[in-house]
């Protein structure tokens, strides 16, 4: 069920024009430690997957664990590791989300380890669009394999969880274009001062989610595919912020006052907040995919370094 999220403060489109067309559909994740089973929408949890199909392994060599934290890197065992599950959404879950046709399913795995190629130093991640009914009626597989020791990141292995996909408006944080930022600066600081927040607090969602725009913590790096369109960004895998704007009104802190979009987590609940990951220094991973070319190429950025 979509969760019921606070108000925000001000209607930025209302009092800025200017951001009105820059207004995304997005879907927030919500992500929370749970126990999802296999037919359920979730981060982190066990995938609807099909019996007959292999389960997808990173054969990278070169491929990097952190041992404590703190700890120096070092290469992981060599050979072929498990993927992990990260994202399963069905179609039923989230139908706002612009499935494929015919395709009512996506899911999203990586290698849990850092990839020195890769963008940002991160995972390897593998896209895969099903149809439900056609998955199920193959069998699913009854337990991935999962990596052992020396062959995961702990930091980089999303802890199982239930979603709630729930609608929301945004607006662009470090996507907004540098001279309309200068333009807007003044009026964005009259903003600030009455309402004590400075804007992408309140209209950007630094969050789990699909479609929207990416949860940046750093300057955009939106990839093309080969030939050459810009993609479109599929989902944000991040560290889930427990307060604030995009906090469901029933995980609010009882008692506290309003603006409800100031609030805090309830203490009993803060701790099964967000997959309890750390992509870097509180980064993200970002999938893109482009609709236009045959086959749904995807790619990945991540601002984790
Ligand atoms: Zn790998
Ligand atoms: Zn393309």
């Amino acid at each position: 069920m979509p969760r019921v999220i606070p108000d925000p403060p001000y209607d930025l489109a209302r009092l800025i024009p200017e951001f009105a067309p820059l207004a995304m559909e997005t879907v927030l994740l919500y992500p929370r430690s749970g126990e999802p089973g296999a037919r359920d929408s979730s981060l982190g949890g066990p995938l609807c997957w099909p019996a007959d199909e292999p389960w997808p392994y990173c054969t990278r060599s070169g491929h990097w664990t952190r041992g404590d934290v703190g700890g120096s890197w070092k290469e992981s065992k060599p050979g072929a590791v498990p993927m992990v599950p990260v994202i399963q959404l069905f179609a039923r879950d989230a139908p706002w989300l612009d499935f494929p046709e015919g395709k009512d399913l996506a899911q999203l795995v990586w290698c849990p380890l850092a990839h020195d190629e890769e963008p940002g130093g991160s995972v390897v991640p593998r896209l895969y669009w099903r149809d439900e009914a056609e998955t199920a009626a193959r069998g699913t597989l009854p337990g991935a394999p999962v990596p052992a020791e020396g062959e995961y990141d702990a930091d980089l292995v999303p802890r199982p969880c239930t979603v709630s996909p729930t609608p929301a408006v945004e607006y662009p944080g470090y996507d907004l274009p540098e001279e309309l930022l200068t333009a807007l600066t003044p009026r964005l600081e009259e903003l600030q001062e009455r309402f004590g927040f400075w804007y992408t607090e309140v209209a950007s969602a630094l969050q789990n989610k699909a479609g929207g725009y990416p949860a940046w913590t750093q300057e955009p790096d939106w990839p093309h595919c080969g030939a050459g369109h810009r993609m479109e960004h599929l989902f944000s895998i991040t560290a889930e912020v427990a307060y604030g704007r995009w906090l469901p009104l029933d995980e609010h802190e009882p008692g506290t006052e309003p603006p409800a979009w100031d609030a805090p987590a309830r203490s009993d609940l803060a701790d099964a907040i967000g997959p309890d990951l750390m992509i870097g220094d509180a980064g993200g991973v970002y999938l893109f995919l482009c609709r236009r070319c045959p086959g749904l190429p995807y790619a990945h950025r991540s601002d984790s370094h």
